[in-house]
């Protein structure tokens, strides 16, 4: 009978030969426990031992990978007390001499008779061909054409070659693997089966098998992800009871409803095709009977708190409530006034006590409240009671508004600002806030743009819209990055300048990621320091995390009314501030920032007509502060930048630590396998349309539980 991997799951690995409970233990450190573990311990590179560079052929200065037999090791102290192994060499063609430096154990290690493969610089020293600290790969006396190198820990003493054997026999007591993938799938995307594939990775016959079996394999884990978190979409879709909103006619003139059609006639300008998108895509959601779970990523400044208000507004003229949720105070009160202002004069009908001729009823101001810590206790009071009798219609506060066992009369439509992730918990924590059992619908709203796969892999059952178009008449952002002390003379000028025409600025502390008091103590300093130099002549004030509330909210206020020229501030304007009169964004330390983050700041200025700068100031270090910060000053397109920032970064820190724990995707790569994300999400919804439950696809199923199941489903939907 063809293999199963849950059988080989619950195999340990001492059921293989030669494995003791050393060994095993040994095994256990590189997380190494069943016969699954082994099974699925993947070659990190292969040597192609028909395709080696001949030592003779080798010229001084040429990087190459040479296969070797060690004739004898040495080993010595420098003047200077370094260890120091020399090597000597040879493939038959030629003779060379390999030098280590502090890794003593070489000694040991490359004794005489032993193959092993180098990767290498070709020096001459001394009219002799060397090589310093070369890589270097055990391969053992294996004989095959292509020898795959494993992971291995001299530390564990687990060598590539042991594994080699344990996978070997593996494979051959598994015999032939069961294929949860259908064979007309396979074809169609040209994908090799399972026992060829394991067998094409851990023992090829030529390197295009390898990659045919890695690309297998590769797929069989990104599938699994998808068919889960498909799966859950579908679940929710079919189970959860929402609220039908009552739009008016979708799709036609005036989508969205009476109360919505009015508020995008009366905004000052034309919504952006983008925009209208959004909206629809959103209203339709909303029409349906089902909670809306949806995510709206935009680029900073690209109006996604029209939409916004375009939901929240769809929910009151059905006679339910809005909720927009930001991330810190400072926002909430931001969108507050502008809200407020946006919604300026409209009325909705007056439902208790209002209607006392019968008829067409009366109307009432629409009202919207703010709700924060910062609200004195009788007017949270009377909101809160107004919450719950349904007379606030839109409410507008930080993260917490829903969860602090606030009731609403009955919430409709959920908006989160500036979170990625909208967790199980927190709709949970909604189900008791709708009309009845309803779950309300909920917009998670983003200016972090995540490339397309990687979305759909990290926000895998929700929907998304996406605004990829900015308003008109904005003036690109101009960014420069200061190197040096000169340049950042020309920084302050600039900032000088700007103020003296009657414009503002920021400027960014550099980030300490150890501690909040350090970075406050560095943003004083900061302040302290241009306000007695560089800016001597202007208003500059001081924002940061440890002020209280109270203060912090005053600064803020001050820089919107123009009493600041400048604010030096912490990552705390980081998201959503927003004071159109501002056009210089000072970012100091800029290479310790991330691409998205420094996106984000940038994002500060350049919200009015005028032309805006934003200065990277910092001295180029690392390779990889250097490329984000060239990313910058190239690119404002804010997924250009986040595909840059997945190639420099890679796709772990995108999935949080979690994603290099034991089960997750061992091959498959966010980055590197880009166009088969797509594939694995058409597959798995192709596979679900057909088969709900999975009930025909009873290996399928299996193996997303073996992989996925338990807790390890929740590190994917948790950011
Ligand atoms: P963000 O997506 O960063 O939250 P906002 O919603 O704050 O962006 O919008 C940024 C600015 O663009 C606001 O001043 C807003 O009034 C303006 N805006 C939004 N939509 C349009 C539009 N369609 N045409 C012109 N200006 C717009
Ligand atoms: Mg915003």
């Amino acid at each position: 009978m063809a293999r199963r991997l849950l059988q080989l799951a619950e195999l340990p690995v001492t059921e293989l030969k030669g494995v003791g409970d050393t060994k095993a233990g040994s095994l256990a450190k590189l997380n190494i426990r069943s016969v699954l573990d082994m099974l699925t311990y993947y070659p990190r590179r292969y040597i192609d031992r028909t395709n080696q560079a001949k030592l003779a052929d080798l010229e001084v200065g040429e990087e190459a990978t040479v296969l070797v037999q060690v004739v004898k090791s040495t080993s010595r102290r420098t003047r200077n007390g370094k260890s120091m192994v020399t090597t000597d060499v040879t493939d038959g063609t030629g003779r060379l001499q390999v030098t280590f430096f502090n890794q003593p154990f070489r000694e040991r290690q490359l004794a005489a008779g032993l193959d092993v493969v180098l990767f290498g610089r070709l020096e001459l020293f001394q009219g002799q061909r060397k090589m310093t600290n070369p890589v270097v790969d055990l391969i053992g006396d294996r004989t095959a054409k292509i020898v795959p190198v494993y992971p291995q820990s001299e530390k564990a003493g687990v060598m590539s070659w042991d594994v080699a054997r344990l996978c070997e026999e593996t494979l051959k007591r598994a015999g032939e693997f069961a294929d949860p993938l259908d064979t007309s799938i396979r074809d169609r995307l040209e994908l090799m089966d399972r026992t060829a594939a394991f067998r094409g990775i851990h023992s090829p016959e030529s390197m295009r098998e390898a990659a045919m079996a890695r690309r297998r394999l590769a797929f069989d884990e990104l599938l699994r992800v998808q068919v889960e978190l498909v799966h859950r979409k579908r679940e929710m879709e079919r189970t959860a009871v929402g609220i039908a909103h009552n739009v008016g006619v979708s799709g036609g003139a005036g989508a969205g409803g009476p109360l919505v059609a009015r508020f995008h006639e009366c905004l000052p300008y034309e919504l952006t095709a983008a925009q209208k998108r959004a909206i629809g895509e959103i209203t339709e959601d909303l029409a349906k009977g089902h909670p809306m779970h949806r995510l709206l990523q935009g680029d900073v400044g690209s109006g996604k708190t029209v939409v916004a208000v375009s939901a929240l507004l769809a929910a009151v003229q059905g006679g339910h409530q809005g909720a927009l949720m930001a991330p810190t105070e400072v926002l909430a009160e931001q969108h507050h006034l502008g809200i407020r202002h946006l919604l300026e004069g409209f009325t909705v009908p007056d439902t208790d006590g209002g209607n006392l001729f019968g008829g067409a009823g009366l109307d009432r101001p629409l009202r919207v409240v703010l709700l924060t810590n910062r609200t004195p206790a009788a007017d949270r009071r009377r909101i809160l009671a107004d919450l719950a009798s349904g007379s606030v219609d839109i409410a507008i506060g930080t993260h917490a508004l829903i969860s602090e066992g606030i009731e609403f009369g009955s919430l409709g439509v959920v908006v989160i600002d500036e979170q990625h992730r909208f967790g199980v918990e927190q709709r949970a924590a909604l189900r008791d806030k709708g009309a009845g059992e309803a779950i309300p619908d909920v917009l998670v709203m983003t200016a972090t743009p995540i490339p397309r796969t990687a979305a759909m892999t990290v926000y895998g059952d929700l929907d998304v819209s996406v605004l990829d178009e900015l308003p008109p008449g904005r003036t690109p952002i101009v960014t420069r990055w200061a190197k040096s002390e000169l340049d950042e003379i020309e920084v302050w000028q600039q900032v000088r300048d700007e103020v003296a025409a009657g414009r503002q600025a920021y400027v960014v502390c550099p980030l300490i990621d150890e501690s909040e008091k350090l970075e406050v103590r560095s943003a004083q300093e900061t302040f302290d320091e241009l306000s007695a130099g560089e800016l001597s002549d202007l208003r500059v004030g001081l924002l940061h995390g440890r002020l209280p509330a109270a203060e912090k909210a005053e600064v803020m206020e001050s820089f919107r009314r123009c009493d600041l020229d400048v604010l030096v501030a912490t990552t705390v304007i980081e998201v959503g501030v927003d004071v159109p009169n501002a056009t210089v964004m000072v970012i100091l330390d800029a290479t310790r920032f991330g691409i998205a983050q420094l996106h984000q700041l940038r994002g500060r200025v350049g919200r009015g007509s005028a032309k805006s700068w934003c200065w990277l100031v910092g001295e180029p270090t690392n390779g990889d502060g250097e490329a984000r910060l060239e990313a910058l000053v190239r690119s404002t397109d804010g997924f250009e930048l986040a595909e840059v920032d997945l190639d420099l970064r890679g796709e772990g820190t995108l999935m949080g630590e979690r994603q290099k724990g034991q089960n997750d995707l061992k091959l498959a790569s966010l980055r590197r396998d880009r166009e088969w994300v797509v594939k694995a999400r058409e597959v798995a919804m192709e596979i679900l349309d057909a088969d709900p439950d999975l009930a025909e696809h009873e290996l399928l199923a299996e193996e997303v539980e073996l992989f996925l199941g338990g807790e390890d489903v929740d590190f994917l939907l948790k950011s």
